[in-house]
């Protein structure tokens, strides 16, 4: 039985009618599940339509009163978060338990967002000039548009839209075509929330509804999560069309780990960073930098083993990590380890062989830790996205330090020791937008912002927290002043004498 899965539009499921189609598969049987349309530039400019014609009342709404809505949409997420889990669980393949904590790191954003009466407060000062005053105040911006990947299908949205909403604008979400029912059911329990119709829309797509809403005129502004290629195609034609555009790209995340470090949690931690949800996280750990041999040769001995005894199934059961999210990115995957082999890397674990009982056409693939990779190495370079862990060996932290720097990334990263001042040094030295120190994925919680430095991040301004309230808002800054009686004409620059 395939489900046929719908747009949602003003308020109501809409049947895709462009003729197109993508294929959801469940990656653990690696049988189509359901077919999703792919919106045409027409059924795209309806949704923009219907966000432009909710803008007015909505921003209208008192920020209160918006927060309001927030508040039940919380409490209804909360509610269903089984259910959006197991339909991610079912869509991506990451296990139950992923999936649970995906929603819960969404609805931070939920909660951050009901706030918004606080965070639209602006600034006054008086008496800027002699019976002067002046104020400035955060302004929504109009429709705004999101963009996301397959590997958070309910958190990345929700990175976006609840403090787009929560400013007084107005929503279209092209979520991931390989992975889409989690966006729907969030668009059902916005409008069992109360918000209005028009307000939230969902099309899905590929490129051409993706280049339409770019194009669109009425689009103020797009943030957009995925690879760096389709980020910065996404930040040069949007910022060209005269959007605001925030673009978060893909990632290769160092680890680096000093001798002094506790091996035990490090391996543990590299084991939870590099191969939960099958290593498909823009925060993964990709690459473990150890300094010197003794370290890389005693984490090795621990995580090996660990690595080859990963339990590996459907994540509806009780595993560790899932298949990879479709039969086409599993084989690329494995390439990358071929590609590796190939290059002269010395391959620790690998998954290639790996069979599934129950599930012989299931996307699997085992987890694969590499030593001896080196920086010149494809596999080091190159975002692989997959159950894969490089060890690169070093003499000391500078050269870490160094190797993190130069790569083209700097999304996260991470120092395992227990050298205050090293890990001091590291943070504020590194060349990485999130830094964690003991802390393998330093993911920051919703009131702070999250995003990368380098070719991980397209646009000045990072996503949910702060920046996301300032992304999504533009500043107006009024100047009064109540006379007694008529001035004369001033030809001078004001200067509030
Ligand atoms: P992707 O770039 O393939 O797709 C992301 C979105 O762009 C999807 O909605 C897709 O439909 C659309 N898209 C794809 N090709 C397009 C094209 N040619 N033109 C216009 N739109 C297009 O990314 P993905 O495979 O879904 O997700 C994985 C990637 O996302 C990884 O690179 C990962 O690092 C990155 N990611 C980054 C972050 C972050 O915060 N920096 C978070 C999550 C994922």
């Amino acid at each position: 039985m395939i489900d046929t899965l719908h747009h949602f539009i003003n308020g109501h499921p809409v049947a895709g009618a462009s003729g197109r189609h993508g294929e959801v598969f469940d990656p653990a049987t690696g049988q189509v599940a359901a077919h999703v349309p792919l919106a045409s530039a027409a059924e795209v400019g309806a949704a923009v339509h219907a966000a432009q014609a909710a803008f007015p009342a909505w921003s209208a709404v008192t920020p209160l009163n918006r927060a309001r809505v927030l508040f039940r949409f919380k409490e209804l997420v909360e509610r269903h978060a089984d259910e959006i889990a197991l339909r991610i669980t079912y869509e991506h393949g990451k296990v139950l338990s992923d999936a649970r904590g995906e929603v819960t790191r969404g609805l931070e954003v939920v909660e951050f967002a009901c706030g918004i009466p606080h965070l639209l407060k602006g600034e006054h000062s008086m008496n800027v000039g002699r019976d002067v005053d002046s104020w400035s105040e955060h302004a929504p911006l109009g429709v705004v548009a999101g963009i996301t990947p397959f590997n958070f299908p309910a958190m990345v949205p929700l990175w976006m839209f609840p403090v787009a909403l929560a400013c007084g604008n107005t929503f279209v979400l092209k979520p991931s075509e390989r992975d889409p029912s989690a966006s729907l059911m969030l668009a059902e329990l916005l409008r069992q929330a109360g918000l209005p119709d028009g307000v939230f829309n969902v099309v899905h797509g590929d490129k051409e509804a993706v280049d339409a809403l770019l194009d669109d005129p009425r689009v103020q502004a797009v943030s957009f999560v995925g690879s760096t290629p389709i980020a910065e195609y996404i930040y040069a034609r949007g910022s060209a069309n005269g959007k605001r555009v925030q673009a978060l790209g893909g990632a290769k995340n160092h680890m680096v780990v000093l001798p002094d470090a506790d091996l035990d949690g490090a391996a543990a931690a590299l084991l939870g960073a590099g191969y939960g949800s099958a290593g498909e996280r823009c925060m993964a750990i990709s690459v473990a930098v150890c300094v010197g041999d003794h370290t890389a040769d005693t984490l090795i001995e621990t995580l090996g083993p660990q690595v080859a005894a990963l339990k590996i199934g459907p994540g509806s059961q009780d595993t560790e990590m899932g298949p990879l999210v479709t039969g086409v990115h599993r084989d690329k995957v494995r390439g990358y380890i071929d590609l590796g082999v190939a290059e002269g890397a010395t391959l620790v674990v690998d998954g290639r062989g790996l069979t599934v009982e129950g599930s012989p056409d299931g996307f699997f693939l085992g987890g694969c830790l590499f030593d001896h990779v080196t920086p010149d190495m494809r596999i080091y370079r190159e975002e692989i996205f997959g159950p894969v862990l490089c060890v690169v060996r070093v003499p000391d932290l500078d050269t870490a330090l160094r190797l993190v720097n130069e790569h083209e990334y700097g999304n996260g990263t991470a120092i395992f020791t227990r050298d205050g001042g090293a890990a001091r040094a590291f943070a504020h030295q590194v060349q990485a937008g999130m830094v964690g120190i003991n802390v393998p994925i330093p993911v920051p919680m919703a009131f702070h912002s999250f995003g990368g430095w380098k070719r991980s991040l397209f646009g000045p301004l990072h996503v949910h927290g702060p920046d996301g309230v300032r992304f999504h808002t533009r500043l107006k800054t009024i100047t009064a002043r109540w006379p007694e009686g008529a001035r004369g004409a001033e030809f001078v620059m004001p200067t509030m004498k």
